[in-house]
């Protein structure tokens, strides 16, 4: 097994009264162990749905085809009490907003208490406390502060509290949706920090779903680069951030906001995310890409293997080296 977790053709659909919209289409990627992946994109464009796919936690309109393999076993498939068996212990999630995650009325204690019952129901108190003080220790936290109500602390402090009851009982794989939305910059770097240590520390593997590609830079392995429902690259974070392949990707660079530059102008990527439930035909970026070509608005691109990369792109057909055929650096 050399792979912690594998997506092969990964397809999910909401079912609405209005029309089935798209939201994972055709997704494949794999995750080793310890290693980290970024999943990055526009607001709207699949990533949570992928993180939802990875506990199994989708809402019931969704309709899940593919499959997603965690150490070898294909979830996709896997019957709901062996799926509940692993939630929590082996794979973990820190959802985007903490005050709707933690219970406002209930002390931190025993949120921790309730986590650890779930899956060693007989467990003592005061070995509950023990490992809730530790891992509370391991992320900054006074241990005296699991008398607490969520409501007496910071939103930096909550998250970390977030954090420690997804890692409370050790898991393999933790998946973190845009663990930093709510927060202020100076503590989105902190909280980006906890994450770090937490992969050069621990036995596990994260994917990390942000929209912000700067952010992540530091930390993942890893980058999968999603839009409207597709995985446009993937592969390695130094590569990726060296020579984007792919069109969006080139785009999504330039528009990091640098204050180091002379020319401070924001730069931003033209048109809006298509609509999902009818989304254009042939390459869903080309109303947005500025190298489109005829075969671009017929045929959707297949994934190319350039440079060690997948590259969802027309231009990368037949080519091996993937010699930059692109340059976006004076587009925005
Ligand atoms: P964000 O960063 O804003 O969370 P995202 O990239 O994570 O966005 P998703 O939340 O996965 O994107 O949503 C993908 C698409 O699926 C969007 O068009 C969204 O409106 C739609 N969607 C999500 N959940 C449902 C649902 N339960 N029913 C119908 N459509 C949904
Ligand atoms: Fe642009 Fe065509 Fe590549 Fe799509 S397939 S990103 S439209 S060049």
């Amino acid at each position: 097994m050399s792979n912690i977790l594998e997506a092969k053709d990964l397809n999910v659909e909401y079912l609405t009264r209005d029309g089935n919209i798209k939201a994972v289409d055709g997704v494949s990627f794999s995750l080793g162990f310890h290693e980290t992946l970024g999943l990055v994109g526009e607001s709207g464009c699949g990533k949570s749905t992928i993180g939802l796919s990875l506990l199994k936690i989708l809402p019931i309109n969704a309709k899940v085809s593919g499959n997603i393999f965690y150490k070898d076993k294909d979830m996709v498939k896997m019957p709901d009490n062996e799926i509940r068996s692993l939630r929590g212990k082996e794979i973990s999630m820190i959802f985007q907003d903490p005050m709707t995650s933690l219970d406002p009325i209930m002390r931190i204690k025993n949120q921790f208490f309730e986590t650890i019952r779930a899956h060693f129901p007989k467990m003592e108190e005061s070995e509950m406390v023990k490992i809730s003080s530790n891992v509370l220790k391991s992320i900054g936290i006074d241990p005296s502060r699991l008398e607490n109500y969520p409501f007496e602390f910071s939103g930096g402090m909550r998250q970390r509290v977030m954090i420690a009851l997804a890692i409370v009982l050790n898991p393999s794989l933790l998946v973190a949706d845009e663990p930093t939305t709510s927060l202020d910059v100076v503590v989105q770097l902190q909280i980006m920090e906890v994450l770090k240590e937490l992969k050069d520390q621990k036995d596990m593997s994260m994917v990390l779903i942000t929209h912000d590609l700067g952010l992540v830079a530091e930390i993942v392995d890893k980058v999968g680069i999603m839009y409207a429902g597709n995985l446009v690259e993937f592969g390695d974070v130094d590569s990726i951030y060296d020579d984007p392949l792919h069109p969006y990707t080139q785009l999504l660079l330039v528009s990091i906001p640098n204050v180091k530059l002379e020319d401070m102008k924001l730069k931003y990527i033209k048109g809006n995310l298509p609509s999902l439930k009818s989304p254009p035909q042939g390459c869903k970026f080309h109303p947005r890409c500025p190298f489109a070509m005829d075969i671009c608005l017929k045929a959707d691109p297949p994934t190319f293997a350039v440079k060690g990369r997948k590259v969802k792109c027309w231009l990368y057909k037949g080519e091996k080296d993937g010699s930059r055929k692109t340059d976006t650096a004076s587009i925005g």
